[in-house]
Protein backbone atom coordinates (compact mmCIF):
# COMPACT_ATOMS: atom_id res chain seq x y z
CA UNK A 1 0.00 0.00 0.00
CA UNK A 2 1.63 3.29 -1.29
CA UNK A 3 2.19 6.12 1.21
CA UNK A 4 0.34 9.17 0.93
CA UNK A 5 3.48 11.17 1.95
CA UNK A 6 5.00 9.85 -1.57
CA UNK A 7 2.26 11.74 -3.49
CA UNK A 8 2.60 14.61 -5.38
CA UNK A 9 -0.53 17.18 -5.85
CA UNK A 10 -1.11 16.56 -9.34
CA UNK A 11 -1.18 12.73 -8.26
CA UNK A 12 -3.12 13.08 -5.57
CA UNK A 13 -5.55 15.18 -7.53
CA UNK A 14 -5.80 12.21 -10.57
CA UNK A 15 -6.91 9.92 -7.42
CA UNK A 16 -8.94 11.34 -6.33
CA UNK A 17 -10.63 12.37 -10.27
CA UNK A 18 -10.63 8.14 -10.21
CA UNK A 19 -13.21 8.07 -6.82
CA UNK A 20 -15.59 10.51 -8.77
CA UNK A 21 -15.11 13.16 -6.08
CA UNK A 22 -15.29 16.81 -6.31
CA UNK A 23 -11.52 18.28 -7.17
CA UNK A 24 -11.51 19.87 -3.70
CA UNK A 25 -11.14 17.41 -2.24
CA UNK A 26 -7.60 16.77 -3.54
CA UNK A 27 -7.33 20.25 -1.49
CA UNK A 28 -8.53 19.30 1.48
CA UNK A 29 -6.53 16.24 1.66
CA UNK A 30 -3.62 18.08 1.03
CA UNK A 31 -3.99 20.41 3.48
CA UNK A 32 -4.56 17.85 6.27
CA UNK A 33 -1.46 16.26 5.20
CA UNK A 34 0.99 19.31 4.64
CA UNK A 35 -0.43 22.48 6.83
CA UNK A 36 -1.54 20.30 9.56
CA UNK A 37 0.52 17.47 9.77
CA UNK A 38 -2.51 15.04 10.04
CA UNK A 39 -1.16 11.47 10.51
CA UNK A 40 -4.64 9.65 10.69
CA UNK A 41 -7.24 10.14 8.62
CA UNK A 42 -9.67 9.50 10.97
CA UNK A 43 -8.74 12.78 12.51
CA UNK A 44 -9.76 14.72 8.88
CA UNK A 45 -12.83 15.81 10.19
CA UNK A 46 -14.06 17.84 7.41
CA UNK A 47 -14.16 14.49 5.09
CA UNK A 48 -17.09 12.34 5.51
CA UNK A 49 -16.24 8.77 6.69
CA UNK A 50 -16.95 7.51 3.42
CA UNK A 51 -13.94 9.41 2.17
CA UNK A 52 -12.17 8.68 4.70
CA UNK A 53 -12.49 4.82 4.90
CA UNK A 54 -11.61 4.92 1.19
CA UNK A 55 -7.83 6.37 2.05
CA UNK A 56 -7.18 4.25 4.61
CA UNK A 57 -8.10 0.83 2.85
CA UNK A 58 -5.84 2.57 -0.42
CA UNK A 59 -2.78 4.49 1.81
CA UNK A 60 -0.50 4.28 4.44
CA UNK A 61 -0.04 7.55 6.09
CA UNK A 62 3.26 7.25 7.44
CA UNK A 63 5.35 9.51 9.34
CA UNK A 64 9.38 8.53 10.17
CA UNK A 65 9.30 7.13 14.10
CA UNK A 66 11.22 9.37 16.13
CA UNK A 67 13.80 6.87 17.69
CA UNK A 68 15.84 9.57 19.86
CA UNK A 69 15.94 12.83 20.46
CA UNK A 70 19.38 14.83 21.79
CA UNK A 71 19.74 18.22 23.02
CA UNK A 72 22.54 20.22 23.14
CA UNK A 73 23.57 23.01 25.49
CA UNK A 74 24.03 25.34 22.42
CA UNK A 75 20.07 24.68 21.44
CA UNK A 76 20.92 22.42 18.71
CA UNK A 77 18.38 19.45 18.52
CA UNK A 78 19.18 16.29 17.10
CA UNK A 79 16.73 13.65 15.88
CA UNK A 80 17.26 9.90 14.92
CA UNK A 81 14.95 8.62 12.95
CA UNK A 82 13.33 5.17 11.59
CA UNK A 83 12.62 5.16 8.29
CA UNK A 84 10.73 2.34 5.64
CA UNK A 85 11.23 -0.53 8.54
CA UNK A 86 15.00 -0.60 9.40
CA UNK A 87 17.09 2.38 7.93
CA UNK A 88 18.01 5.13 10.51
CA UNK A 89 17.99 8.49 8.94
CA UNK A 90 19.36 11.80 10.69
CA UNK A 91 18.03 15.22 10.91
CA UNK A 92 18.96 18.28 13.17
CA UNK A 93 16.96 21.75 14.71
CA UNK A 94 19.60 24.41 14.54
CA UNK A 95 18.82 27.27 16.03
CA UNK A 96 19.66 30.98 14.86
CA UNK A 97 18.54 34.19 16.23
CA UNK A 98 14.94 34.14 15.80
CA UNK A 99 14.58 30.86 13.94
CA UNK A 100 15.41 27.29 13.61
CA UNK A 101 16.95 25.79 10.09
CA UNK A 102 16.36 22.11 10.00
CA UNK A 103 19.16 19.99 8.23
CA UNK A 104 17.69 17.51 5.73
CA UNK A 105 18.98 13.93 4.86
CA UNK A 106 18.45 12.81 1.55
CA UNK A 107 19.97 9.22 1.18
CA UNK A 108 20.31 6.52 3.97
CA UNK A 109 24.26 6.79 3.69
CA UNK A 110 26.12 8.35 1.17
CA UNK A 111 27.93 6.78 -1.80
CA UNK A 112 30.49 9.44 -2.28
CA UNK A 113 32.79 8.46 1.31
CA UNK A 114 34.29 11.37 1.54
CA UNK A 115 36.98 10.77 3.91
CA UNK A 116 36.29 13.52 6.63
CA UNK A 117 32.25 12.63 6.68
CA UNK A 118 30.85 10.15 9.32
CA UNK A 119 28.20 9.54 6.94
CA UNK A 120 30.36 8.69 4.24
CA UNK A 121 32.05 5.57 6.26
CA UNK A 122 28.77 4.12 6.53
CA UNK A 123 28.95 3.56 3.40
CA UNK A 124 25.18 3.72 0.97
CA UNK A 125 21.91 1.81 1.53
CA UNK A 126 19.72 3.39 -0.82
CA UNK A 127 17.84 6.62 -1.67
CA UNK A 128 15.24 8.29 0.77
CA UNK A 129 11.61 8.86 -1.15
CA UNK A 130 10.16 12.32 -1.47
CA UNK A 131 7.76 11.34 1.45
CA UNK A 132 10.45 9.82 3.81
CA UNK A 133 12.80 13.41 3.01
CA UNK A 134 9.51 15.54 3.60
CA UNK A 135 8.56 13.85 6.57
CA UNK A 136 11.63 14.93 8.34
CA UNK A 137 10.20 18.78 8.45
CA UNK A 138 6.73 17.25 9.43
CA UNK A 139 8.78 15.48 12.67
CA UNK A 140 10.69 17.95 13.55
CA UNK A 141 7.64 20.61 12.95
CA UNK A 142 5.49 17.77 15.05
CA UNK A 143 7.75 18.19 17.79
CA UNK A 144 8.82 22.10 18.29
CA UNK A 145 4.25 22.67 18.06
CA UNK A 146 4.25 19.55 21.19
CA UNK A 147 7.32 21.05 22.98
CA UNK A 148 6.07 24.86 22.66
CA UNK A 149 9.75 25.55 21.39
CA UNK A 150 10.14 29.50 21.75
CA UNK A 151 11.55 29.23 17.60
CA UNK A 152 9.66 28.34 14.38
CA UNK A 153 10.66 26.30 12.20
CA UNK A 154 11.60 28.71 9.00
CA UNK A 155 15.01 27.25 6.84
CA UNK A 156 15.56 23.81 5.36
CA UNK A 157 19.05 22.91 4.01
CA UNK A 158 19.68 19.71 2.38
CA UNK A 159 23.50 19.07 4.46
CA UNK A 160 22.49 16.20 5.83
CA UNK A 161 22.92 12.27 5.04
CA UNK A 162 23.40 12.12 1.89
CA UNK A 163 24.21 13.77 -1.72
CA UNK A 164 21.21 15.12 -2.99
CA UNK A 165 21.69 15.31 -6.24
CA UNK A 166 22.25 11.82 -6.64
CA UNK A 167 18.56 11.07 -5.59
CA UNK A 168 17.74 13.98 -7.61
CA UNK A 169 14.19 12.86 -8.66
CA UNK A 170 13.14 12.20 -5.65
CA UNK A 171 14.58 15.57 -4.31
CA UNK A 172 12.95 17.43 -6.90
CA UNK A 173 9.72 15.94 -6.09
CA UNK A 174 10.46 17.19 -2.55
CA UNK A 175 11.39 20.58 -3.53
CA UNK A 176 8.11 20.95 -5.20
CA UNK A 177 5.88 20.22 -1.79
CA UNK A 178 8.25 22.56 0.25
CA UNK A 179 7.76 25.74 -2.15
CA UNK A 180 3.83 24.74 -2.60
CA UNK A 181 1.58 27.33 -0.76
CA UNK A 182 -0.44 24.62 0.15
CA UNK A 183 2.17 22.26 1.11
CA UNK A 184 5.12 23.60 3.61
CA UNK A 185 5.36 26.51 2.08
CA UNK A 186 9.07 27.89 2.46
CA UNK A 187 9.88 30.15 -0.12
CA UNK A 188 12.92 29.49 -2.14
CA UNK A 189 15.43 32.37 0.07
CA UNK A 190 14.65 29.64 2.95
CA UNK A 191 15.39 26.71 0.82
CA UNK A 192 19.15 25.87 0.12
CA UNK A 193 20.67 22.37 -1.18
CA UNK A 194 24.13 21.64 -0.38
CA UNK A 195 26.11 19.53 -2.96
CA UNK A 196 29.41 18.19 -3.65
CA UNK A 197 28.74 19.23 -7.13
CA UNK A 198 26.73 16.62 -9.62
CA UNK A 199 26.85 18.24 -12.95
CA UNK A 200 23.40 17.46 -14.72
CA UNK A 201 21.03 17.69 -11.89
CA UNK A 202 23.34 21.04 -10.05
CA UNK A 203 22.28 22.76 -14.04
CA UNK A 204 18.43 21.40 -13.61
CA UNK A 205 18.06 22.53 -9.97
CA UNK A 206 19.56 26.06 -10.22
CA UNK A 207 17.14 26.14 -13.63
CA UNK A 208 14.24 24.69 -11.59
CA UNK A 209 14.93 28.00 -9.19
CA UNK A 210 13.50 25.89 -6.61
CA UNK A 211 15.94 27.22 -3.33
CA UNK A 212 19.58 28.64 -3.04
CA UNK A 213 22.82 26.51 -4.01
CA UNK A 214 25.51 25.08 -1.63
CA UNK A 215 28.57 23.69 -3.22
CA UNK A 216 30.79 21.67 -0.79
CA UNK A 217 34.59 22.73 -2.37
CA UNK A 218 36.92 21.89 0.50
CA UNK A 219 39.86 21.95 -1.42
CA UNK A 220 41.08 24.63 -3.82
CA UNK A 221 42.53 22.53 -5.84
CA UNK A 222 42.06 19.24 -7.99
CA UNK A 223 44.83 17.27 -6.30
CA UNK A 224 43.80 17.93 -2.62
CA UNK A 225 40.26 17.74 -3.41
CA UNK A 226 40.96 14.20 -4.96
CA UNK A 227 42.46 13.43 -1.84
CA UNK A 228 39.71 14.09 0.48
CA UNK A 229 36.50 13.49 -1.65
CA UNK A 230 38.05 11.43 -3.99
CA UNK A 231 34.42 10.14 -5.45
CA UNK A 232 32.88 13.57 -5.61
CA UNK A 233 36.63 14.84 -7.24
CA UNK A 234 36.09 11.99 -10.16
CA UNK A 235 32.01 13.00 -11.27
CA UNK A 236 33.64 16.34 -12.40
CA UNK A 237 36.87 17.86 -11.99
CA UNK A 238 37.15 21.44 -9.39
CA UNK A 239 38.37 23.52 -12.63
CA UNK A 240 34.95 22.32 -14.49
CA UNK A 241 32.90 22.48 -11.58
CA UNK A 242 33.91 26.26 -11.02
CA UNK A 243 33.03 27.15 -15.21
CA UNK A 244 29.53 24.75 -14.37
CA UNK A 245 29.19 27.68 -11.51
CA UNK A 246 29.91 30.81 -13.58
CA UNK A 247 27.08 29.41 -15.87
CA UNK A 248 24.33 29.08 -14.00
CA UNK A 249 21.58 31.23 -14.07
CA UNK A 250 21.47 33.56 -10.55
CA UNK A 251 18.56 35.94 -9.52
CA UNK A 252 19.91 39.80 -9.18
CA UNK A 253 21.08 39.44 -5.61
CA UNK A 254 21.50 35.77 -5.54
CA UNK A 255 25.04 34.91 -4.44
CA UNK A 256 26.46 31.03 -4.77
CA UNK A 257 27.58 29.67 -1.07
CA UNK A 258 30.71 27.63 -1.15
CA UNK A 259 31.41 25.54 1.79
CA UNK A 260 34.80 25.09 2.79
CA UNK A 261 35.96 23.14 5.73
CA UNK A 262 39.20 23.69 7.01
CA UNK A 263 40.91 21.10 8.28
CA UNK A 264 43.90 21.30 10.75
CA UNK A 265 47.40 20.86 8.41
CA UNK A 266 45.45 19.81 5.58
CA UNK A 267 43.70 22.87 3.66
CA UNK A 268 44.16 25.31 5.94
CA UNK A 269 47.28 27.23 5.48
CA UNK A 270 47.48 30.57 3.88
CA UNK A 271 48.60 29.13 0.44
CA UNK A 272 45.64 27.38 0.23
CA UNK A 273 43.54 30.30 0.79
CA UNK A 274 45.66 32.15 -1.90
CA UNK A 275 44.93 28.86 -4.39
CA UNK A 276 40.77 29.59 -3.08
CA UNK A 277 40.72 33.23 -3.97
CA UNK A 278 42.11 32.89 -7.42
CA UNK A 279 40.03 29.98 -8.36
CA UNK A 280 36.65 31.51 -7.25
CA UNK A 281 37.75 34.86 -8.42
CA UNK A 282 34.75 34.73 -10.80
CA UNK A 283 32.01 33.36 -8.74
CA UNK A 284 29.06 35.81 -7.54
CA UNK A 285 29.45 33.87 -4.10
CA UNK A 286 30.15 33.94 -0.49
CA UNK A 287 32.20 31.45 1.22
CA UNK A 288 31.42 29.73 4.46
CA UNK A 289 34.27 28.84 6.51
CA UNK A 290 33.68 26.05 9.50
CA UNK A 291 36.58 24.73 11.76
CA UNK A 292 36.74 20.82 10.92
CA UNK A 293 35.03 19.24 14.02
CA UNK A 294 36.96 15.82 14.67
CA UNK A 295 35.95 12.47 15.43
CA UNK A 296 37.62 9.98 17.06
CA UNK A 297 36.87 7.42 13.90
CA UNK A 298 38.24 9.58 11.18
CA UNK A 299 41.96 10.60 10.51
CA UNK A 300 41.87 14.11 11.00
CA UNK A 301 41.94 17.11 13.11
CA UNK A 302 40.76 20.78 13.99
CA UNK A 303 42.48 23.62 12.55
CA UNK A 304 44.04 26.30 15.11
CA UNK A 305 42.27 28.65 15.53
CA UNK A 306 45.23 31.15 14.42
CA UNK A 307 44.92 29.56 11.31
CA UNK A 308 41.27 29.94 10.75
CA UNK A 309 41.74 33.79 11.62
CA UNK A 310 44.48 33.48 9.25
CA UNK A 311 42.80 32.62 6.18
CA UNK A 312 39.55 34.49 6.81
CA UNK A 313 41.34 37.50 7.40
CA UNK A 314 43.12 36.71 3.64
CA UNK A 315 39.79 35.95 2.08
CA UNK A 316 38.15 39.35 3.33
CA UNK A 317 41.48 42.01 2.42
CA UNK A 318 40.84 40.11 -0.95
CA UNK A 319 37.44 41.47 -1.47
CA UNK A 320 35.58 38.16 -1.00
CA UNK A 321 32.51 37.98 1.01
CA UNK A 322 33.12 35.63 3.85
CA UNK A 323 31.66 34.03 7.03
CA UNK A 324 33.06 32.47 9.87
CA UNK A 325 30.47 29.78 10.66
CA UNK A 326 30.31 27.83 14.18
CA UNK A 327 29.89 23.91 14.49
CA UNK A 328 26.97 23.41 17.19
CA UNK A 329 25.57 20.33 18.45
CA UNK A 330 29.31 19.37 19.54
CA UNK A 331 28.29 17.85 22.78
CA UNK A 332 25.28 15.60 20.89
CA UNK A 333 27.55 14.55 18.14
CA UNK A 334 25.28 16.93 15.80
CA UNK A 335 27.92 16.30 12.52
CA UNK A 336 26.24 14.16 9.81
CA UNK A 337 26.01 10.58 10.86
CA UNK A 338 27.42 10.68 13.95
CA UNK A 339 24.62 9.28 15.92
CA UNK A 340 23.52 7.22 13.55
CA UNK A 341 26.91 5.55 13.66
CA UNK A 342 26.52 5.49 17.39
CA UNK A 343 23.07 4.09 17.11
CA UNK A 344 24.40 0.88 14.91
CA UNK A 345 27.29 -0.01 16.63
CA UNK A 346 25.15 -0.37 19.99
CA UNK A 347 22.32 -2.25 17.70
CA UNK A 348 18.76 -1.79 17.85
S1 LIG B 1 30.34 15.04 2.85
FE1 LIG B 1 28.32 14.82 1.86
S2 LIG B 1 28.81 13.92 -0.14
FE2 LIG B 1 30.61 13.57 1.14
S3 LIG B 1 30.31 11.53 2.06
FE3 LIG B 1 29.46 13.05 3.49
S4 LIG B 1 27.30 13.18 3.00
FE4 LIG B 1 28.32 12.22 1.24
Amino acid sequence: MPNLLDYSYPQLQQWVEEQGWKPFRARQIWQWIWRKGCDNFSRMSDLNKRIRTRLQESFRLEHPELREIRHSEDGTIKFLLRVGGDDLIETVLIPEEDHYTQCLSSQVGCPLGCTFCSTGRMGFTRNLSSGEILGQVLAARGYLARSEAPLPLRNLVFMGMGEPLLNWPQVRKALQVIRDQQGLDFSYRRTTLSTVGVPGPLRRFAHSGQGSLAVSLHAPNQELRARLMPKAASLVSLPQLIRILEELPLRPRQRITLEYALIGGVNDDLKHAGQLNKIISSLRCKVNLIAFNPDQELPYRAPSMERVLQFEEFLRKKDKSVFLRKSKGLDIEAACGQLRNKALSKGP
